[in-house]
């Protein structure tokens, strides 16, 4: 029988398991299929305070790995196909394994959605962008597009335009889903043009030196054409990974777990949420680091009465 079981190695889980550990409770953590999460995806992070001078992504989650480990917790690299979270002790299966345990910490994440060609993959973290917030200070005086026709689209393209020199929106329709304030924003700003019914299909450049442009395609027409930018932001959208927990803990009516306000308690008792699995508005390595200590404390709290 475990004390806690956390499910997920991004920033959440892997600081709900220093605190865990710390705390002697032998947390055991359960990494999933992308170990270290969305951050190993990226480069240079230099909004983590700590590091003036800024910290590659899968370093920094190489050194909570490694500081996690040093004071106890057990790690396993695999990843949760199945919970029981109706009765205590709470169930967690991971390969063949079956685990009991008495609190859950679940940090699994949420992933952002990706166009699906294969350049994007190869220059994720190489002029092609996930998050403007984390990124936008990388571009500055540069040309770059988003794509996305949504609220994330509109705010993360509004946002860029105070470093970029232009921001080119790419959309695959002729209009936009995101609220009309929003899309108000876009349109009213100089800085952006707007390519309608126009899909992404190659991003040109290499990890050496960069994104230089975009094979863009005009879905009505068939036309193909070159835009030169020199950073791709990818806006459509993420998805909560809460699969395994539908119908044994509250989701929102978009998929992420709902938490109390101010707590990472969930609707069941003894199951603690963190990270970006229950907050699809800040999505920061710093927040899901914060809630992944408030996940272990809360837990640690709940297991001594
Ligand atoms: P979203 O509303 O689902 O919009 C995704 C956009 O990406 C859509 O325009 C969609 O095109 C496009 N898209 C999806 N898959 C694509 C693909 N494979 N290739 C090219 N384009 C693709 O997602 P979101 O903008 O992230 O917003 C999610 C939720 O958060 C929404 O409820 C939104 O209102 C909310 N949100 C609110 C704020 C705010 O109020 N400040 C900010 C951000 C998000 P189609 O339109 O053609 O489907």
């Amino acid at each position: 029988m475990r004390n806690m079981v956390i499910i997920g190695s991004g920033p959440a889980g892997l600081t709900a398991a220093v605190y865990a550990s710390r705390a002697n409770l032998s947390p055991l953590l359960i990494e999933g299929k992308e170990p270290g999460g969305q951050l190993t995806l990226t480069t240079l992070v230099e909004n983590f305070p700590g590091f003036p001078e800024g910290v590659m992504g899968p370093e920094l989650m190489d050194n909570m790995r490694k500081q996690a480990l040093h004071f106890g917790a057990e790690i396993v690299t695999d990843y949760v196909h199945k919970v029981n979270l109706k009765e205590r002790p709470f169930k967690v299966c991971y390969g063949d394994q079956e685990v009991e345990t008495k609190t859950v910490v679940i940090s699994t994440g949420s992933s952002a959605k990706l166009i699906g060609i294969e350049s994007e993959m190869n220059l994720m973290g190489h002029g092609v962008s996930t998050c403007a917030t984390c990124d936008g200070f990388f571009y500055r005086g540069k040309k770059i597009a988003v794509v996305g026709g949504g609220d994330s689209a509109m705010e993360e393209g509004t946002f860029l335009t105070k470093f970029a020199s232009e921001v080119n929106m790419i959309h695959r329709r002729d209009s936009f889903r995101a609220s009309k304030i929003m899309q108000e924003r876009a349109f009213q700003n100089p800085k952006i043009k707007i390519h309608w019914d126009t899909e992404v299909k190659d991003v040109l450049g290499s990890k050496e030196k960069g994104v230089h442009g975009l094979q863009l395609q005009n879905v009505k027409t068939g036309a193909t054409s070159v835009l030169e930018v020199e950073g791709l932001f990818v806006a459509i959208g993420h998805h909560p990974n809460s699969e395994i927990f539908k119908g044994q803990i509250d989701l929102d009516e978009m998929g992420y777990v709902k938490t109390r306000p101010g707590s990472s308690r969930t609707s069941v008792d003894g199951v603690f949420a963190c990270g970006d699995i229950q907050d699809p508005i800040f999505r920061q390595a710093i927040t899901a680091a914060g809630s992944g200590c408030m996940a272990a404390i809360e837990a640690e709290r709940w297991l001594s009465h």
